[in-house]
């Protein structure tokens, strides 16, 4: 696959295709093939926050007060996270390369600092509530559990093939998983997190995993978008056979989260596992609709498990700093004209 040129004078300012197409790689938002992204741009700015401005010492209290169950499933969880976000930071910089739209390839710029900051929360959370040792132990988790090495190594091998030999298939097959990571495979730890809040424990960490929930929602409409596009500017791709590996896929990750929810949540109180799956079912049909196609599970069109969401700004402004332990600062509000936190 090429690369997009630097620096093409004969190539139109507007793309012909997402990938392999002509560009001249000049950046104007008001010449772009695809307008709505210039609005997403904008949201992602707007969602801009930082790890170190979120106080945890009310969070590392706590922390040493939790039971043991519920240290180890906190740990191992924030070890996932650190995993699924080096990889997407990784995979986020291969993808902008080939994109032939500067639109799409400044997007990437973006959502790849974003992955970047989700990282150093992970490292601010764990200084704050362990020892240096110890985050380091927590951050070799991934190399030895058995059930983390078979979740990641699922993503990880269609991104690695995608770096390996780059065309359009392997784009395709990258999309499924990247909508996979973003889209489905955090959502168990996201239980787990708010879960915790509901109960007023860690809301520190919470704030920080309801920006990055925030942040993996653009993420998704994103590369549901490019997605869409590319079956649109490559309709061979739009094959049975891939169709069909979309929905192997996903329902093999579904399979992978379900497995991940009851092996870290199964002691874990407040968290109903039956409801726990059907919500899994439930956010994967929202990304397949995304995606523009059909929905793959039946019986699960109402979200039984509503409190898995970000907080709003608005909540978050509005409550007691002492509640959120919330900087009064306001980052940008995202709302019903400039959001997409309903995908
Ligand atoms: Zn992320
Ligand atoms: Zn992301």
């Amino acid at each position: 696959m090429k690369l997009q040129q630097i620096f093409n004078t004969e190539a139109p300012n507007q793309s012909t295709r997402i990938i392999e197409g002509e560009c001249s790689g000049i950046l104007n938002w008001n010449d772009i093939r695809m307008p709505h992204m210039y609005k997403l741009y904008k949201v992602l700015l707007l969602n801009h926050w930082i790890a170190d401005e979120i106080p945890m010492s009310k969070d590392a209290q706590q922390f040493a007060r939790l039971d043991p169950e519920e240290q180890r499933v906190f740990k191992i969880n924030i070890s996932l996270l650190a995993v699924l976000d080096s990889m997407q930071t990784m995979f986020v910089g291969d993808v902008k390369r080939y994109f032939t739209d500067s639109s799409l390839e400044a997007i990437s710029a973006i959502i790849g600092q974003q992955e970047v900051v989700h990282n150093q929360s992970y490292s601010y959370v764990l200084s704050s509530i362990v020892s240096d040792q110890e985050q380091k132990e927590i951050f070799e988790y991934w190399k030895k559990d058995p059930v983390l090495l078979e979740r990641n190594r699922f993503i990880a091998d269609i991104y690695q093939s995608f770096r390996d030999e780059q065309n359009p298939q392997t784009f395709f097959h990258a999309m499924v998983a990247d909508l996979i990571l973003e889209g489905i495979f955090f959502y168990s730890t996201f239980a787990f997190f708010y879960n915790l809040a509901r109960d007023q424990k860690m809301m520190g960490t919470s704030q920080m995993i309801s920006y990055i929930q925030r942040d993996e929602n653009q993420h998704c409409y994103f590369f549901a978008e490019v997605f869409k596009q590319l079956l649109v500017d490559f309709p061979e791709l739009n094959s049975k056979e891939n169709i069909a590996y979309v929905y192997r896929t996903i329902d093999e990750a579904v399979q992978l989260e379900i497995n991940w929810a009851h092996y870290t949540l199964s002691q874990i109180a407040g968290i109903d596992l039956n409801e726990l799956e059907n919500y899994i079912k439930y956010t994967a049909n929202k990304r397949l609709t995304l995606m523009g196609m059909d929905k793959a599970y039946v019986g699960v069109d109402v979200n039984c498990m509503p409190w898995i969401k970000p907080f709003s700004d608005d909540a978050l402004n509005s409550t007691k700093t002492d509640f959120f332990e919330a900087k009064s600062r306001n980052y940008g509000k995202v709302g019903d004209d400039n959001g997409f936190d309903d995908l």
